[in-house]
């Protein structure tokens, strides 16, 4: 005899209110679905974790208000002897957000889109009832699980999923006027030194800066140590500390496997981070998005299995995990000062950030004149 209780039933639910949590949930009640998502935190947008700069594509995958956001064009990648070279494209920007706010509004879409949201409410587990997932704990039934949990994924956990084991290790501090920072520029720097197997940035925030730093292997971030470095540069004297925030940035690529029956991973709980560039906000919105379209082909119209649909579209990162391995050797300083150096150096450096959208024979300085008069950029 069944002792419980009659549970709520949804079609779908969704572990984890995050960037992939959150566009899955729009889109699949959208499309008709019953959805719910479990959240730890007590409201989407606390306690960010991330620099949440995105890039220009996935701007253009949810459309996001204007005012939660910060048009940049231009990178200024340093070396370690702080040789420089600016990078832009004609065209392409990267957006740096009020994240919280962003992930509020998220919140604010997928609710008035029909979706509910439980905050303050843990996933520890949950148990197959024939064709429908039991979790207790709010206690609902579910025909289809998403876990959107991020890197340290529960959801991956109790159903014996891939988990994420390489990553890199990030933190980060915002300060209010810190009247050094070229607001053009994503800041970049190349040190193995300060920031092994990755990179330090500042980057304008639309109201604070961002200054960070990630670390591969077992290397604690010395965020200290590159405030002091750049304190010549960027003048922390008259700025103020406003935040501090850390987290974990998976780097080895898709976990393996990715869903099983009635369950399936996306954003960072799959692996889905660049393990080049770190950036995860764009397949995070992509596979959110995509995720909740295979489950709404799958109830109701007798699609194939979410999970196979999607372990069939997940990127496999072969080449930038490639290059992960040798990021990971931690080239010593003097090489990368004379990577920097060599001819095809700039050309690389374009193709990493701006994929190969160049702007062949523009400078920067007719780049921006060209920005600011309004004027299209014709090659
Ligand atoms: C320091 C740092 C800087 C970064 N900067 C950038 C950047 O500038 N651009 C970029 O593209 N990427 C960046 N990333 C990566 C990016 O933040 C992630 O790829 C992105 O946040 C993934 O989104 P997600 O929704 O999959 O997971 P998350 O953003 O991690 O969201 C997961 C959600 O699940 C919730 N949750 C977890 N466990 C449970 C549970 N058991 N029960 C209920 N809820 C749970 C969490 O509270 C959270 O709200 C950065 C990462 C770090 C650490």
């Amino acid at each position: 005899m069944n002792t419980h209780k009659q549970s709520r039933l949804y079609d779908l639910a969704i572990v984890g209110a995050g960037f992939a949590g959150l566009v899955c949930a729009r889109t699949a009640a959208l499309r008709g679905l019953r959805v719910c998502v479990i959240e730890a935190k007590k409201e989407p947008g606390a306690r960010i974790h991330t620099t949440g700069i995105l890039v220009k594509e996935a701007a253009d995958e949810i459309d996001l208000p204007h005012h939660l956001a910060r048009r940049v064009h231009g990178v200024r990648l340093y070396a370690p002897n702080r040789r420089t070279m600016d990078l832009f494209a004609p065209g392409y920007y990267f957006l740096t957000t009020h994240t919280a706010e962003l992930l509020r509004w998220l919140a604010q879409e997928a609710r008035r889109a029909g979706a509910e949201i439980f905050c303050g409410e843990r996933f520890q587990g949950a148990e197959r009832c024939g064709d429908t997932i039991r979790i207790a704990d709010p206690d609902i039934e579910t025909r289809y699980l998403i876990g959107a949990d991020g890197a340290r994924s529960r959801v991956a956990r109790s159903f014996g999923l891939g988990r994420v084991e390489r990553y890199l290790t990030g933190v980060e501090a915002e300060y209010e006027n810190l009247a050094g920072l070229d607001p053009r520029f994503l800041h970049c720097f190349v040190d193995s030194l300060l920031a092994p197997g990755y990179l330090a940035w500042a980057a304008p925030g639309p109201e604070h800066a961002q200054i960070g730093l990630a670390t591969s292997k077992a290397r604690t971030p010395d965020l200290a140590a590159f405030t002091r470095s750049t304190g010549d540069l960027f003048g922390y004297d008259g700025a103020r500390l406003v935040e501090r925030r850390s987290g974990r940035i998976p780097c080895g690529g898709l976990v393996d496997p990715i869903g099983t029956r009635g369950v399936a991973l996306v954003g960072d709980a799959a692996g889905l981070v660049s393990p080049l560039t770190g950036g995860g906000i764009r397949l995070a919105f992509r596979s959110g998005r995509r995720a909740a379209q295979a489950v709404s082909d799958y109830l109701l119209d007798s699609g194939p299995p979410p999970e196979c649909v999607l372990a069939a579209e997940y990127p496999g990162f072969g080449m930038k995990k490639l290059m992960r391995t040798a990021l990971d050797t931690t080239p010593s300083n003097r090489l990368v000062d004379l990577a920097f150096s060599l001819p095809g150096a700039e050309y690389f450096a374009r193709w990493v950030y701006f994929h190969r959208r160049g702007g062949p024979g523009l400078s920067w300085s007719e780049f921006v004149k060209r920005l600011e008069a309004g004027e299209a950029v014709t090659r």
